[in-house]
C-alpha cells in the first residue's frame, strides 16, 4: 500500500516555530473538544509550492469563535469575532490567524454575496474559487499534516493550471475572473482550456460586481510584485475594458509601472501611484467616470484628478527656460503621486526634468521672515504681508537671495520704493 502523504515536514521547514506550535495546540485543543481543525486555502497551496506565506487561515467543523476563545488564553492574544458568520481573528505577538466554521454558501443572485450556513469541510472547500486554493491540511492530532483535496488541487499545481470547480463558478461570483487572472500571472501558470473557455464566455458577469469589491480586486491587483502583467492578460482577454475601455494593459502601462517601481525602490510603489499611470490615458472626463466605477476614496481620487489636470499643464512645464518660481507656481497645488505619475508619463524630458526639481528642491525652499518680523519692519498688517511673502518666496526660488538677511534687505528697499 502507498504510504500516505503528509505535510507535517513542509510545515515546520516553511513556517515559524511559534506558528508551527501554535498548529499543533490548536489541532489538540479542537480534537479534545470533539472538533476537527484544518488549514485551509492560500496557505496550504504556497506550502506546498514552497513560498512563504505567513496568512494562517483555519477551518474548524465546529464552533470557531469558541474554540477561539479557548486558544486566545494559551496564547494570551486578542480576539475579534463576527457572530453573524462565526469567525474569529486571533491576534497575539506579530502573529494574527483566522478561524472560520465550515460553511457552505447559496448565491440568491449573481455577484450578491453568498448565504452563509455552517457545513462540512467538503462544502467549505466545495465553495472556493479556484481546485489549487480548495485543499486543506489535517491539524488533529490523529490526522495532522495530512492533505484533503477533494478537487484535484494538488496535481493542478504539478501541471501549473488554474481551473474553476465548476462550470457556473464566474457567474456565481464574477470577481473570481479577476482572482484568476492574478494566480495566473503571480504564479507563471496557465488557465485551464475549460476555465478560460468559461471565462471568456461569463466576461460580461463583471457587470454584476459592485464598486466596492471591484475596487478591492484592482488594490489586490496592484498588491501584487507585477501589477501591469494582469492587466496585460486583462486586455487580452477583455476583461480590462469593463474598469474602462480607454485603458491600456500593454507594453506601454508595463515600462511605467516598472520606472514607477525603480522610482520607489526598495520600497513598492504605492497604490495612488500605480493608479494614476494606469488611468493616465484617460481624458478628465474619462478618469471622473473610472473614479465612480470604483468608488474611489477622496484621497485616490485627487491624485487621479489631479493626474488628468497636470497632464493639461505639461506643455506649459515643457517652455524653455521656465525660472524655478514659474515651475513652483504650476506644480504647488498637486499631489506627489499626481506628479510623479506625469514626470514618468510624459513625453517631455524638460517637463520631467521640472517635476523632479520640485520635488527635490522648490517645494522645499522657504522664506524665513515671520509676519510678525514683516510687521516690525513696518508693513501694513493685511493683504501686504500676504503679498510681500509671495515676493520674498518668489526670489528665494529664482535663487535672488539665500539668507533671512538678504530677506530683510530686500524688505526695505521695497518698503523706501513705497513710502
Ligand atoms: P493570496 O495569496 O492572494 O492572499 P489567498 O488564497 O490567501 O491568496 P484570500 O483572498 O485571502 O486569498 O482568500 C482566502 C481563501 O478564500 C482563498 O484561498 C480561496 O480559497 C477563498 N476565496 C477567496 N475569495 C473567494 C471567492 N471570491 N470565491 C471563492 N473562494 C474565495
Amino acid at each position: 500500500m502507498p504510504k500516505r502523504l503528509n505535510l507535517s515536514k513542509e510545515i515546520e521547514k516553511q513556517l515559524p516555530a511559534e506558528l508551527v506550535n501554535f498548529m499543533w495546540m490548536a489541532g489538540e485543543i479542537a480534537h479534545t473538544r470533539g472538533e476537527k481543525l484544518y488549514l485551509v486555502g492560500g496557505v496550504v497551496r504556497d506550502l506546498m509550492l514552497g513560498q512563504a506565506n505567513l496568512d494562517l487561515d483555519l477551518v474548524v467543523e465546529g464552533n470557531a469563535i469558541e474554540l477561539a476563545q479557548r486558544l486566545k488564553k494559551n496564547v494570551n492574544g486578542k480576539l475579534t469575532t463576527h457572530s453573524r458568520f462565526n469567525t474569529a481573528k486571533l491576534l497575539w505577538d506579530n502573529w494574527s490567524v483566522d478561524l472560520t466554521t465550515a460553511r457552505t454558501e447559496t448565491y440568491e443572485k449573481p455577484g450578491a454575496l453568498p448565504k452563509v450556513t455552517p457545513g462540512s469541510l467538503d462544502q467549505d472547500l466545495g465553495r472556493r474559487d479556484f481546485t489549487i486554493n480548495a485543499m486543506a491540511l489535517g491539524l488533529n492530532p490523529g490526522f495532522y499534516g495530512q492533505p484533503i483535496d477533494p478537487h484535484g488541487g494538488r496535481d493542478d499545481l504539478k501541471n501549473e493550471l488554474i481551473r474553476v470547480l465548476h462550470d457556473n463558478s464566474f457567474i456565481d461570483d464574477a470577481t473570481r475572473i479577476w482572482r484568476g487572472l492574478r494566480y495566473e500571472q503571480r504564479l507563471d501558470f496557465h488557465l485551464e482550456k475549460k476555465t478560460l473557455g468559461l471565462l471568456k464566455r461569463d466576461t460580461e458577469m463583471l457587470k454584476t460586481i459592485s464598486a466596492d469589491r471591484t475596487r478591492y480586486e484592482v488594490e489586490c491587483i496592484l498588491k501584487e510584485r507585477y501589477p501591469e502583467k494582469v492587466f496585460r492578460r486583462a486586455a487580452e482577454l477583455e476583461v480590462l475594458p469593463h474598469l474602462h475601455p480607454s485603458l491600456r494593459g500593454d507594453g506601454w502601462l508595463a515600462e511605467k509601472f516598472e520606472q514607477a517601481r525603480k522610482l520607489s525602490a526598495p520600497a513598492p510603489p504605492e497604490a495612488g501611484l500605480y493608479l494614476a499611470l494606469l488611468a493616465y490615458p484617460l481624458t478628465k472626463e474619462e478618469t471622473d467616470r473610472f473614479i465612480s466605477r470604483l468608488k474611489l476614496p477622496k484621497a485616490l481620487a485627487q491624485i487621479l484628478i489631479d493626474t488628468a489636470v497636470l497632464k493639461s499643464k505639461m506643455r506649459l512645464l515643457a517652455t524653455p527656460g521656465l525660472s524655478p518660481s514659474g515651475i513652483f507656481r504650476l506644480l504647488e497645488a498637486y499631489s506627489s503621486p499626481a506628479m510623479v505619475a506625469n514626470s514618468i508619463a510624459t513625453e517631455s524630458p524638460t517637463a520631467s526634468q521640472n517635476i523632479h526639481l520640485y520635488l527635490t528642491r522648490l517645494k522645499y525652499i522657504e522664506i524665513s521672515l515671520t509676519g510678525d518680523d514683516l510687521i516690525q519692519m513696518g508693513v501694513t498688517s493685511g493683504p501686504e504681508i500676504r503679498e510681500i511673502m509671495e515676493r520674498l518666496q518668489k526670489a528665494r526660488l529664482d535663487g535672488e537671495i539665500a539668507s533671512k538677511e538678504n530677506e530683510r534687505e530686500l524688505v526695505r528697499e521695497w518698503l523706501t520704493k513705497r513710502d
